[in-house]
């Protein structure tokens, strides 16, 4: 059996490996896509103490770094199952089963998506899903936030003060974040809300130039000029596999203790997956390393 056993090759996922490989204990990482998130990043300027990188080459560096360590690289295997009985069991979807004394999960999450036409095209090129990662890329332009949550408005109140404009879209007739927020952005001189309407397209030609929607009690279609889209309608844990095993919050996020402890023995957790706050690379990192030192307290403890 391994000592440690991490599912997910993000970076909470190497960062765990390493940490836990560091201590000379048999580890392994089951990654389906090494390198996760940051594979689809193009430009990363707050990863601190490396000004300006890219996705793919950070994770180049992640899986150089992994390499340096006796640590069992299975790439392009899912999880499927996880059991606890004398050892901690992980099925994959291959019908393979590994067995290990402590697990940490890191299979991190998902943006949601609109699912409108140019969304998908423009990614990257306009279309944007985190505000602090790409909120400085349109100082002084116009921007929409697609989504009224907390998340939503959080985003919009952010961008308010580097970006030109704000438009604030939302589906509903009202805005669903906290009457606080929803005062300090009505406060904001740079804000439009439009409410009870439906985003039909982003446009564009090589970036985003726009927005359609659908004023859903008039049903008049209306664009909009802008040079870029945050779409901020909810970030997906990828925890459905582990059923109801693991404590989840109601969105699906692995609660962890202070040490990235689970509800069960030997089960740890880290990065976007888990209940803690504010998603980013360097803060899923830190997650990791946190996770992989509980681990090795928990294993010389039983
Ligand atoms: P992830 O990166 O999501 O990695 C999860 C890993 O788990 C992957 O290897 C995946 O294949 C694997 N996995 C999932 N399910 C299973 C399963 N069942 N079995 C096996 N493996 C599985 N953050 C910043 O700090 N700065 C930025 O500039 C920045 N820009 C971003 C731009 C984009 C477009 C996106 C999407 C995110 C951006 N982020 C940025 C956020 C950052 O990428 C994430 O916070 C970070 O990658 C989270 O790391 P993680 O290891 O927790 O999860």
């Amino acid at each position: 059996p391994y000592d440690v056993l991490v599912v997910g090759g993000g970076p909470a996922g190497a960062s765990a490996a390493i940490y836990a490989a560091r201590k000379g204990i048999r580890t392994g990482i089951v990654a389906e896509r090494f390198g996760g998130q940051v594979l689809d990043t193009l430009g990363i300027e707050n990863f601190i103490s490396v000004k300006h990188t890219e996705g793919p080459k950070l994770v180049a560096s992640l899986e150089e770094h992994v390499k340096e360590y006796g640590i069992d690289v299975m790439k392009l295997q899912r999880a499927k199952r996880l059991e606890k009985k004398d050892y901690i069991e992980l099925e994959l979807e291959s019908g393979a089963v590994l067995k290990t004394k402590a697990v940490i999960l890191s299979t991190g999450a998902r943006w949601r998506n609109v699912g409108v036409p140019g969304e998908e095209e423009f990614k990257n090129k306009g279309v944007a899903y985190c505000p602090h990662c790409d909120g400085p890329l349109f100082i002084g332009k116009d921007v929409a936030v697609i989504g009224g949550g907390n998340s939503g408005i959080e985003a919009a109140i952010d961008l308010a003060g580097i970006v030109k404009h704000v438009t604030v879209l939302e589906f509903m007739p009202e805005l669903k974040a906290d009457a606080v927020l929803q005062k300090r952005l009505y406060s904001l001189p740079n804000v439009t809300v439009l409410k009870n309407v439906q985003t039909k397209e982003i446009t564009g030609t090589d970036r985003v130039n726009g927005i359609t929607y659908v004023d859903r009690d008039t049903e008049e279609e209306k664009h909009i000029e802008l040079q870029g889209v945050f779409v901020q309608i909810g970030l997906v844990p990828n925890t459905d596999w582990l059923g109801d095993t693991i404590e989840r919050t109601r969105i699906g996020e692995i609660v962890v203790d202070s040490k990235g402890a689970t509800n069960i023995p030997g089960v740890f957790a880290a990065g976007d997956c888990t209940n803690s706050p504010y998603k980013q690379i360097i803060i899923s990192m830190g997650s990791g390393a946190t996770a992989a030192l509980g681990a090795f307290d928990y294993l010389i403890r039983n």
